[in-house]
């Protein structure tokens, strides 16, 4: 079995793990509702995209 030479040092741990933090998601309002969805999206409370009806969302 393949062995790492050496223990990781604290440090070196920290370095690797500074890349491991989750990214907020991207939001934006939607130009017809102002209710907040992904870019490049359909508004989930709406359903318009650039500006258009897209889906009909039953009330
Ligand atoms: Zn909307």
């Amino acid at each position: 079995m393949a062995v790492p030479k050496r223990k990781t040092t604290p440090s070196r741990r920290g370095m690797r793990r500074s890349h491991d933090a989750l990214k907020v998601q991207a939001y934006h309002e939607c130009g017809n509702c102002g209710e907040l969805k992904r870019p490049h999206n359909l508004c989930t409370a709406c359903g318009h995209y650039n500006g258009r009806e897209i889906v009909a969302v039953e009330i």
